[in-house]
């Protein structure tokens, strides 16, 4: 049985943990801090493969919506995962990129279409038609959000009761045992080793911390994120909205989950976070003028953190190039992609299968 360690317990070590458990390897997942606490506890969530060219990089995206879809049948019920579409309406001077989007998404196959007001007020009732105005609207049916703490947890939960995967929170790796080019275990802060034939790093924006060897870096190119929450509010918004305005989707008991753009380029990861900073009011403001009905509400909590992005943007999955045993799963978009992710990680270390879907998203690229 090849024994395996998998670095970090996100919705990235979460899938490929559950896979590699599934394929019948021995997993150990180590964590530094508690399953779901990096960046994908502090995610907009939104599933989607809406504006991500080229096309094999939309393929990855489209393979992790269908991979959540089908966990459908497997697990019985996917309460982590939450469907329904999502509409766009975009400023004048966007609005020709949309189309172009749109076009190229069908052209691929992709559920995007135009709908009508009638339509979005059917969808969305509680949305001010004002703030539409004469904007095209697209609706995307097949894509929807996740709770990601939520969905990490039944996985490994699954890899645990299922499939005997060991889960230890609290324990930092801090580096790689080598024996030659091999790398044989990890080194936990507290001096622990755990060995392995494989050790696969899933540490996200930390990918880099968990070894000292500088040839194992992976060049990162990371963006911070700001998100606001709403108390729970008289809105009755049923899917991922991307507006003029403001980003909202629900998250939960009638909360509200708002991320704008142009505000994550004005913080920085030290920015001091407080619910009644400006940034966070005018993102409420933004979506009061989208739902008037929410009325004169405060945000109720703030959040940052950072993408953990690979240095050209795209994926880097596959085996760290120059040594054996270590392979990378690092990438953007990881909420959507992971439930895929996993199942190619999983088959690529356990059945020897080379995945073609990822061959343009090697780490080696990085090391030429
Ligand atoms: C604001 C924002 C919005 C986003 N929106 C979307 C979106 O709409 N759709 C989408 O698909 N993606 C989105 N993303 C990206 C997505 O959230 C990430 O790609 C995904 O969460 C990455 O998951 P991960 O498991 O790789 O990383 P993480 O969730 O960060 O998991 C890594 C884990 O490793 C642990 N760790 C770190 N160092 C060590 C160590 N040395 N030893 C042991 N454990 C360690 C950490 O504690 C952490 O739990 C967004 C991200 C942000 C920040």
């Amino acid at each position: 049985m090849i024994k395996t360690i998998v670095i970090g317990a996100g919705v990235m070590g979460a899938s490929v943990a559950y896979r590699l458990a599934q394929a019948g390897a021995e997993v150990t997942v180590l964590e530094a801090t508690r399953v779901g606490g990096g960046t994908s506890g502090i995610s907009f969530a939104w599933t989607n493969a809406h504006n991500k060219p080229p096309k094999p990089y939309h393929d990855l995206n489209v393979a992790g919506m269908k991979a959540h879809a089908a966990l459908a049948d497997e697990f019985g019920a996917t309460p982590w995962w939450h469907g329904g579409g999502s509409l766009e309406w975009e400023a004048e001077p966007d609005r020709a990129a949309q189309a172009a989007n749109l076009e190229q998404l069908r052209s691929w196959g992709y559920a995007a279409e135009w709908v009508t007001l009638r339509q979005v007020e059917e969808l969305e009732p509680d949305i001010d038609p004002a703030t539409i105005g004469d904007a095209p609207v697209a609706f995307f049916a097949d894509e929807g959000w996740l709770d990601p703490v939520v969905y990490a947890h039944a996985m490994l939960s699954a890899a645990r009761r299922r499939h005997g995967a060991k889960v230890v929170c609290g324990a930092r790796v801090v580096d790689l045992i080598m024996a030659g080019d091999r790398v044989t275990g990890v080194r936990l802060a507290d001096g622990t080793q755990y060995e392995a034939d494989t050790v696969v790093n899933c540490a996200g924006r930390w990918t880099n911390e968990a070894t000292h060897e500088a040839g194992l870096h992976l060049p990162l190119a990371p963006t911070v994120g700001f998100l606001v929450f709403t108390p729970p509010v008289a809105a009755s918004l049923g899917r991922v909205v991307r507006t003029t305005v403001v980003h909202a989707r629900p998250d939960g008991a009638g909360r509200l989950l708002l991320h704008w753009n142009p505000t994550d380029a004005t913080m920085s990861f030290d920015t001091k976070l407080s619910p009644s900073m400006p940034e966070a009011r005018d993102l409420v403001r933004r979506a009061r003028q989208l739902l008037p009905s929410i009325g004169e509400v405060e945000p109720e909590a703030v959040r940052i953190a950072i993408r953990p992005i690979p240095g050209d943007h795209f994926s880097a999955i596959g085996p760290m190039p120059r040594t054996s045993g270590y392979y990378l799963a690092v990438t953007h978009s990881g909420v959507t992609m992971s439930p895929f992710l996993g199942a190619a990680v999983a088959d690529e270390i356990v059945r020897g299968r080379q995945r073609a879907e990822l061959a343009d998203f090697r780490p080696a690229r990085f090391f030429n």
